[in-house]
């Protein structure tokens, strides 16, 4: 890698091609998107100019890699067998567009028990994408760190593990890390000694190998709130030390860092992107240099 790989969730409204465009018109180096609206089971079929038009686009651009997020309404976990049934063919379907995107990640919110229990809805997440997950895929299913609010799954990084080492191609599947989500569940990274050893625990539960893009987004509620509430980077509970920890570490250097923060407008990705661009180091700016 070259360089810094940082961005930010961008619309898709008027094609993929507009985030594209947002997203390098204020300088990003990767974007995440979501391949279809993200509050519907079902989207049309992409078609090849649409196609065309997104990768010509893309390849215009210094963006690289594009990053796509699954639709909220899935939940491969759920005890709901209607629900379950079309959380499967969503992201079976969400799978496809990646595939034809050539878009490398899809990040996915592993499940929720609602009114079922959690040991049951970790097995139905297994069995699902042991079914959904097909070798022919270019893309990799991201598992995301969550919050842990209400009965969602995965907050922790044993669950993540307990998925990942059942799973049949092992290589289609890699993690999401996202701060709030990690702070919010708990895990404290806001001293060198806590930073070091949380990663050092990833290390040894999931590999930092497995470690596919970090979600940076500061969070409103307090550590081990288990509320999953994002906030302005510096503006929450997390403390602008942990990120400029993550921005320097060179183990997490070549890793995509995608903010989801609260956005009105892009001047608001602006703001993020440059307060974390000011956290990095001298010695961090001159690997930079060297590498360009
Ligand atoms: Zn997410
Ligand atoms: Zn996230």
């Amino acid at each position: 890698m070259s360089q810094l790989l940082l961005g930010a969730h961008m619309s898709v409204a008027g094609g993929f091609d507009k985030a594209v465009l947002a997203g390098a018109s204020i300088g990003c180096s990767t974007i995440q998107i979501f391949t279809k609206s993200n509050r519907q089971w079902s989207a049309k079929k992409l078609s090849d100019s649409e196609i065309d038009i997104y990768k010509k686009t893309l390849n215009k651009t210094a963006i690289n890699p594009i990053i796509a997020h699954t639709a909220y309404l899935i939940n491969i976990g759920s005890p709901n067998k209607d629900i379950e049934k079309k959380s499967i063919a969503s992201l079976a379907e969400e799978i496809e567009r990646c595939n034809q995107l050539s878009i490398p990640y899809l990040v996915l919110h592993p499940g929720s028990y609602i009114n079922g229990n959690k040991h049951d809805c970790l097995e139905r997440i297994i069995e699902n994408l042991n079914t959904v997950i097909q070798k022919k895929d270019t893309t990799l299913i991201l598992l995301e760190l969550m919050a842990g609010q209400g009965s969602t799954v995965c907050s922790t990084f044993e669950e993540l593990e307990y998925i990942y080492k059942r799973i049949d191609n092992k290589k289609q599947v890699g993690i999401c890390f996202d701060t709030c989500h990690a702070w919010a569940a708990g895990y404290d990274f806001s001293t060198t000694h806590t930073y070091e050893s949380m990663w050092r625990h990833f290390d040894e539960i999931i590999g930092l190998k497995n470690l596919k893009v970090i979600h940076v987004n500061d969070s409103k509620n307090t550590r081990g709130s288990h509320l999953d509430r994002h906030e302005t980077i510096g503006k929450g509970t997390i403390g602008l030390e942990a990120f400029k920890m993550i921005m320097n570490d060179m183990n997490l250097f070549d890793i995509p860092k995608i903010l989801e923060t609260p956005k009105n407008s892009l001047e608001d990705d602006i703001y993020n992107m440059n307060v974390l661009k000011n956290l990095l180091t001298a010695t961090t700016l001159n690997i930079l240099e060297q590498k360009k």
